[in-house]
């Protein structure tokens, strides 16, 4: 089946705007790399969504689920079959202290709503640029947060387009990793408990938690965020500085010289750069501590031919 046939089959129950033959993924990744996209499609709500997974399932086609971006390295020759990105299922509902939020919302976003409902438990998402789905599969964290701490349930769709609610026990969240990411689940929403704090404190503590990444950070420049997992008993980024790897790079991709745990596109770089660097990286570290990185980045899709 050609990807013109897929698109006619979708256009069926989505709107043609929602449904793009060869999209550029360097639009849609926050490292501003990476080749096309079969098919890109962005569902209006819940029952499409459905409806373009289980299109998947039957008829063999990869899909892809990609968030807002933020710790995706997509290869140089894009993404065959279809990549599925849920923006337009951003509802964010605060109901007392429970908080429902969907896939396609931005973590940041409800980190925020939340605050000004004097709410606590969300502060540490304030600055990490992540959807919820996302965040959800990734079990995001920061400065001592995580999503495990304050998640309820999820409701996700398995790769046959069923629909689960699963329970915090069944997310099996761990460091950056969850049953979602391991079973191919697809988030619809998450949903959260949260408490009632001082607004005084919760805004201090976003505004300490801002300044910090602001500092530490090369929010100037794209990237995926850190590359890699932190060893037990290191910090990835200090393993990396020692190794004398800063300001290092193939083409536009370079080791940040602010926050070694970050590789920035300065110049252009193509995702051949980027996963280059991340080689090099790897092999300094391996050669002067012995130990091996572990990728925090998911890197997607073929290489150019
Ligand atoms: C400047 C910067 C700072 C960052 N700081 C932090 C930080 O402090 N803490 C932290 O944890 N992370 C951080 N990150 C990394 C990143 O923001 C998080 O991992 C985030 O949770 C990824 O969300 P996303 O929507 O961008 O997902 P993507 O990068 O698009 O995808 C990541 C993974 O999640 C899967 N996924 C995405 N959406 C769904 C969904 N709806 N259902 C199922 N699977 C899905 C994808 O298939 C992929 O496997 C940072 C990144 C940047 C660029």
């Amino acid at each position: 089946m050609s990807k013109q046939k897929w698109f006619q089959d979708l256009v069926t129950q989505l709107d043609t705007k929602n449904v793009k033959i060869d999209e550029s993924l360097n639009l849609h990744t926050m490292t501003r790399m990476g080749g096309v996209a079969d098919l890109f499609v962005t569902p209006e709500t819940e029952d499409q969504t459905a409806f373009v997974v289980q299109y998947a399932y039957n008829n063999d086609i990869p899909l892809l689920l990609l968030g807002n971006g933020s710790n995706m390295v997509v290869r140089d020759g894009g993404v065959r079959g279809i990549v599925l990105r849920l923006e337009n299922l951003n509802k964010v509902t605060i109901n007392g202290n429970q908080v429902i939020a969907e896939s396609g919302a931005d973590i940041i976003d409800v980190s925020r709503a939340v605050a000004k409902e004097s709410l606590t438990g969300l502060e540490f998402a304030c600055g990490i640029p992540g959807s919820i789905g996302g965040a959800m599969a990734m079990n995001a964290g920061a400065y001592g947060g995580e999503v495990q701490d304050v998640i309820v349930q999820c409701t996700v769709l398995t790769p046959s387009g069923e629909k689960l609610i699963l329970s915090k026990e069944k997310l099996e969240l761990g460091y950056r990793k969850s049953i979602i990411s391991k079973e191919g689940y697809y988030v619809l929403s998450a949903e959260f408990e949260l408490h009632l704090g001082d607004p005084a404190e919760i805004n201090a503590k976003i505004a300490d938690l801002t300044f910090q990444r602001e500092s530490k950070q090369p929010l100037e420049y794209p990237s995926a965020g850190s590359v890699f997992k932190r060893p037990p008993g290191h910090f990835a980024g200090k393993l990396i500085q020692d190794s004398g790897m800063q300001g290092k790079g193939f083409g536009g991709a370079e080791v940040s010289t602010k926050h070694a745990g970050f590789i920035v596109n300065k110049d252009n770089a193509t995702a051949t750069d980027y996963i280059s660097t991340i080689e090099m990286v790897k092999e300094a570290v391996k050669e002067n501590f012995g130990i091996e990185l572990e990728l925090e980045v998911k890197i997607v899709g073929e290489n150019k031919k």
